[in-house]
């Protein structure tokens, strides 16, 4: 089959072997799929992958286990859990300690023709959000993860940093929960986009730091982000991480102790909260694309996400 694979570099495969048949998977016939920071940082070394890359998809279920599932539209949830550890039977599955996860660790992922995934995995989406909208569910729901980790209110100061693909989805999440959001980046025509949404948006040149805000949610994707969300926040207030940066620079947390910061790392969330908030419409995210490339292309639509100020390339499977 087509695929865009990583092997110490990217470069798009016409033959690579489909992927093999486990126990209880579907197979899936991917439609589409979205280019995520996380897979810019993968070809940059994160979480030493080999494989094919990709876990934001639409696709068309050719087999599975699962009869009802043959012939349905899904997006799909990318752990791959084992069940019976500790975590699994804790309730805790996404940190499974024996998990793979799709595109990321140890399972090839949705820039392909084909993928598996285990059936349990998979969500059949409704007429109402279409394929564009269905490659957005997997960073919503990680938007919606932020929701349950923080307690959110009218009466809180919440800022998010960083207008990239993820602070903007993570701002209308929280707009949509009622919290008057304030998003701080550096694209004039991204805190545009924040206008359109009633969503109040600043450029980060403009911000000076007070120490001051209940809840900063970091999504810059950079080092940096992290420090200056710790000099935003209030003392015993909460800082949630959602970059997964790739470096080993230092920094001082001294005022992670002296102002006594919660800081809560936050990844995975919940997909049919997502769903749902894409079929009734309550999140814009067809403004998010910025383009459409064919699978030929994979190389050049990673380096084109790669730029500053792009935001959701979308990678199609069609020949
Ligand atoms: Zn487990």
């Amino acid at each position: 089959m087509r695929a865009l694979v990583f092997d110490k570099s990217l470069s798009f495969q016409p033959r690579h072997p489909e992927p093999a048949a486990a126990g209880g998977d579907s197979l899936v016939r991917v439609r589409q799929a979205g280019v995520c920071s996380t897979d810019l940082e993968i070809v940059k070394g994160y979480m030493g992958f080999t494989g094919v890359l990709g876990h934001e998809f639409v696709g068309e279920v050719v087999s599975s286990p699962d009869k009802d599932l043959i012939g349905q539209r899904v997006c799909g949830e990318i752990n791959v859990v084992c069940g019976r550890c500790d975590l699994c039977l804790s309730g805790l599955s996404s940190h499974c300690r024996n998990r793979s996860v799709l595109g990321i660790l140890n399972h090839d992922g949705a820039f392909a023709e084909f993928l598996r995934l285990p059936a349990i995995n998979l969500h059949v989406l409704p007429k109402t959000v279409d394929d564009d909208a269905a490659v957005f569910v997997e960073p919503l729901a990680a938007a919606f993860q932020v929701l349950k980790q923080v307690q959110i209110d009218a009466r809180k100061w919440v800022t998010v940093l960083g207008d990239g693909r993820l602070g903007l989805l993570v701002a209308q999440v929280l707009r949509d929960a009622g919290c008057p959001v304030r998003v701080i980046g550096k694209h004039p025509e991204k805190l545009a986009l924040c206008e359109k949404w009633q969503i109040r948006a600043r450029p980060l040149a403009d911000i000076v730091p007070r120490h001051d805000q209940d809840v900063v949610v970091d999504c810059t994707g950079s080092a940096a982000g992290l420090e200056m969300a710790i000099q935003m926040v209030r003392p015993r207030g909460t800082v949630v991480l959602k970059s997964t940066v790739a470096t080993g620079k230092a920094m001082n947390l001294a005022p992670v102790v002296i102002d006594e910061i919660n800081i809560v790392g936050s990844r995975c969330g919940p997909f049919r909260e997502a769903i749902r908030a894409l079929a009734e419409k309550r999140v814009d995210v067809t403004s998010l694309i910025h383009r459409r490339m064919k699978l030929e292309q994979g190389v050049e639509a990673m380096q084109l996400a790669e730029r500053p100020g792009v935001l959701k390339v979308i990678v199609t499977m069609e020949s």
